[in-house]
């Protein structure tokens, strides 16, 4: 019999034994950076209860929690603590949610396989020798290792929905505006978001109800969606007009695969579906790259040692600390972004870079909009390849970049869109992504509960589910 993850929480025996299982797996996986559950006082009545009540979540590196590190996966901010909650937080915390620990990513959320964190490389449950994607990696390794039922993340160009994807998870990156960004450390404003990473729909969508909506604190936030709105039943997929965009050529077997199932069972429900094609889909990594690095270099300017972080013991004037503190407390892929942003800014070349890139951008948007007008769902690949190896063997930063293709979309659309696992090949899960009509959070994840029935997800054979 499997204990309820409900019950986790409720008295130190069962605490003990939990803190024991998630810790004996870390070891091999590095999700957590931080793990430091309690007991929990909530009541804990199954019936009155809300759906997350005494439910452990694990929360991704950059969203603040009181008294939690806030590390982003940076040097610079290796001792920082929050001190205060996001509002996702505060809301959870609210409906009696247990925040359990936060989890490794890449550094500042710019990486596609948590390898450019500081900390923490996080490893993938199907396959240690590969990487759980990113940048929101170990929120969906904690996951897909049952160490949590549910965490969150955060979504720029496809941080949720590919690591979820490269896991065997659900991943949602809500409609920009959904969930308030209030405590969230800002990478591209414009296209942040704060994302769930759930083992079923409908923990997922239980806990996305509770942190949507407005918020005083976000200018940008919107209103909650009410559930089921637009209406569309779980079972009822026949209703859907469906566009399938094929993955490419070059994506993996694997990947493809995923696809077929998924057009399958559309076919087997009656759904009417037809194959669409994205104009500007082979401009999307680059758009993306320009508008989000643009954006990092003014976010990332008060990381200088003075107002936050890490600095050197010694300096000879205030220019000097900010250089010495950045340079010692920013790796790699953070300096060559800020550097690209400072690049495609710069006095003179502005509209042909950043200026060139908003007009695409709303060419993206604008095309997407004629889909939604003739689609209620997009169906496409979540990454052209499965979990790629960690070090050498992987992806080179280049094709990493041009792989966001298929994610960044969404983000630069503004719109939600969700990884849903489909089934294993050659030992690693793959999964697809369903794309739909901003605001249309709620009928997406109706979509997934029908996935998730017709093609129900396995977990890794090493990482048994303990707790359900
Ligand atoms: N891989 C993308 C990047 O490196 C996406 C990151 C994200 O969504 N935070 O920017």
């Amino acid at each position: 019999m499997k204990a309820d993850w409900n019950t986790v929480l409720a008295t130190a025996e069962t605490l003990k034994e939990y803190r024991a299982g998630v810790e004996t797996r870390d070891k091999d996986l590095g999700a957590f950076l931080h793990f430091s559950p309690s007991v929990s006082t909530e009541a804990g009545n199954p019936d009155s209860a809300s759906a997350v009540s005494r439910l452990p979540i694990a929360i991704k590196d950059n969203l603040a929690v009181t008294d939690f590190p806030l590390t982003c996966g940076s040097r610079l901010l290796e001792h920082f603590t929050s001190p205060y909650d996001a509002t996702a937080i505060e809301r959870l915390k609210a409906a009696g949610a247990s925040i359990v620990g936060k989890t490794a990513m890449d550094e500042f959320g710019m990486g596609s396989a948590t390898d450019t964190s500081a900390l923490s490389e996080t490893k993938n449950p199907w396959d240690t020798s590969r990487t759980a994607g990113g940048s929101s990696g170990g929120s969906a390794a904690a996951v897909a290792a049952g160490m949590v039922p549910v965490s969150l993340g955060s979504d720029t160009g496809g941080s949720v929905r590919q690591p979820a994807s490269f896991c065997g998870v659900y991943g949602l990156k809500p409609t920009y505006g959904a969930v308030s960004r209030f405590g969230l450390v800002a990478y591209a404003s414009s296209l942040d978001t704060v994302g769930v990473i759930a083992d079923t729909p409908d923990r997922l969508e239980a806990v996305f109800s509770v942190i949507a909506g407005e918020d005083a604190k976000d200018q940008t936030s919107i209103a909650a969606f009410s559930p089921g709105q637009p209406p569309v039943a779980p079972a009822d997929l026949s209703s859907l007009r469906v566009g399938i965009l094929r993955a490419d050529e070059g994506d993996e077997p694997g990947v493809r695969e995923a696809m077929t199932r998924v057009e399958d069972v559309f076919r087997t429900a009656g759904t009417e579906a037809e194959t669409v094609t994205l104009p500007f889909l082979e401009y999307a990594s680059a758009v993306y790259y320009t508008i989000a690095t643009a954006e990092a270099g003014a976010n990332l300017a008060r990381f200088d040692g003075i107002r936050y972080g890490e600095r050197p013991l010694y300096a000879e004037n205030p220019d000097e600390l900010v250089r010495l503190s950045r340079s010692a407390g920013l790796g790699d892929e953070v300096k060559l972004r800020i550097l690209l942003g400072t690049y495609v800014l710069r006095s003179g070349f502005h509209d042909q870079y950043y200026g060139r890139a908003q007009r695409l951008r709303a060419r993206i948007r604008q095309a997407m909009q004629d889909l939604f007008s003739r689609f209620d769902l997009l169906v496409s690949p979540v990454f052209p390849t499965l979990a790629f190896r960690l070090g050498r063997d992987g992806l080179t930063p280049y094709q990493r970049k041009q792989a966001d293709r298929y994610t960044t979309v969404a983000n630069l659309a503004g719109v939600p869109a969700l990884a849903v696992p489909t089934g294993v090949h050659d030992g690693l899960p793959a999964g697809v992504q369903i794309t739909g009509r901003m605001g249309g959070d709620y009928a997406l994840i109706a979509v997934a509960k029908a996935l998730h029935q017709a093609l129900p997800p396995a977990a890794p054979a090493t990482y048994p589910r303990i707790w359900s």
